[in-house]
């Protein structure tokens, strides 16, 4: 690890401040990505500005929705009663997450900004885009079984690995940064993450400085009807091969909303539009549900390891919608 400045900030105006005259610094949340990535110089920071004291943990009804703090600890938002109950989705994705030790430690603001787990991204004997710009892609002709299939170009084919993105995708939440000029400024999340395109090193539009202060939700959280579905090499503690967040709402066999996110698919939470459209309107049955992952997954664009993807997928989206409306 090379050596750093460490300051502390207690008022969000002042990390911002203090971020923003350090062009190579990074904030420090709860540090559970940050500091391996440091330590593997990977992320070679000159000065961290801890965000730890910041009065940013509350979660908290609005009138149309809710606001989780970007300070808040992943157990602490998971756990919370009114996401139980009014966003199960989101509280399942989080606690399929890591392990209970790195959920009492990471923070919202850190889950939804963490990085790609792509093994060349972590190796610097190898070339990585994402890491060096300029340098290739050492997963597009390697072993790419873990990678996406969605989105992806010649610059980069890695995917994101956070659980909690997929259900606030899903759920259409916004996130709320502030910058420097301490105007705050919403950012929808479709628009958070981007795909690689020409800067697979840049995974959101997040500027040097800008601060997540929060994370919102609208009202509908689907609390009757959701699930989210991880498919994954272990039964615990790893990430994401593939997994849907399902909500919906239907009455009497027609769907009147719904939507499908996909994780472990692409370099951004993956919304599959394509089902999406297909199921609106239509009665919540298996062979919909089937039509529905067959028209999201017949675009889908796999390399040399990972064909496997697009089946786990389509069989993926069928089960959470089953398990979602109770009709598994
Ligand atoms: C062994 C292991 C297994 C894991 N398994 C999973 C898993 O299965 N699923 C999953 O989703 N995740 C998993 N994780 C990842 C874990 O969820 C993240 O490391 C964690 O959420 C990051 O949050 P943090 O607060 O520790 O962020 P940090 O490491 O402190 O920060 C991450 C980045 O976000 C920036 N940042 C943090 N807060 C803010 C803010 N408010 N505003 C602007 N920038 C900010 C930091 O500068 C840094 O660049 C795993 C991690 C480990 C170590």
């Amino acid at each position: 690890m090379k050596p750093f400045e460490y300051r502390r900030a207690t008022t969000p105006d002042e990390a911002v401040a203090t971020l923003s005259d350090h062009p190579q610094g990074h904030y420090l949340a709860g540090g559970t990505n940050l500091l391996d990535l440091m330590k593997d110089e990977i992320e070679n920071a000159t000065d961290l500005v801890d965000l730890t004291r910041l009065e940013l943990t509350e979660i908290s009804a609005l009138p149309d929705g809710i606001r989780m703090g970007a300070l808040a600890k992943n157990s602490d938002t998971a756990n919370h009663p009114l996401v139980r109950k009014n966003y199960p989705l989101l509280s399942q994705a989080m606690l399929s997450a890591a392990s209970a030790q790195i959920r009492n430690m990471a923070t919202n603001g850190g889950n939804i900004l963490q990085r790609t787990r792509c093994p060349y991204f972590y190796d610097s004997a190898t070339p990585c885009n994402k890491r060096e710009p300029g340098t290739g892609c050492g997963a597009l002709e390697g072993l790419n079984r873990t990678h996406a299939i969605f989105g992806a170009n010649e610059q980069c084919v890695a995917v994101h690995p956070s659980d909690m993105a997929v259900a606030l995708a899903a759920l259409d939440a916004n996130v709320r940064v502030i910058d420097s000029s301490k105007e705050e400024r919403v950012i929808p999340f479709a628009e958070f993450h981007r795909l690689p395109g020409e800067q697979p090193e840049l995974d959101n539009v997040l500027r040097h400085g800008d601060l997540i202060v929060a994370i919102d939700l609208p009202k509908n959280g689907f609390p009757e009807h959701s699930y989210y579905l991880k498919v994954r090499d272990r039964a615990s503690y790893a990430f994401a091969l593939v997994s849907v967040a399902a909500a919906l709402d239907f009455t009497d066999d027609q769907i009147s909303d719904v939507r499908i996110a996909l994780g472990g698919v692409a370099h951004k939470p993956w919304r599959a539009l394509k089902a999406e459209a297909f199921l609106k309107g239509k009665a919540a049955t298996t062979e919909n549900f089937t039509a529905a992952a067959d028209a999201e997954m017949s675009a889908a664009k796999p390399l040399e390891h990972n064909g496997y993807k697009v089946e786990l997928a389509r069989r993926a989206i069928v089960r959470a919608l089953q398990k979602a409306t109770g009709t598994a």
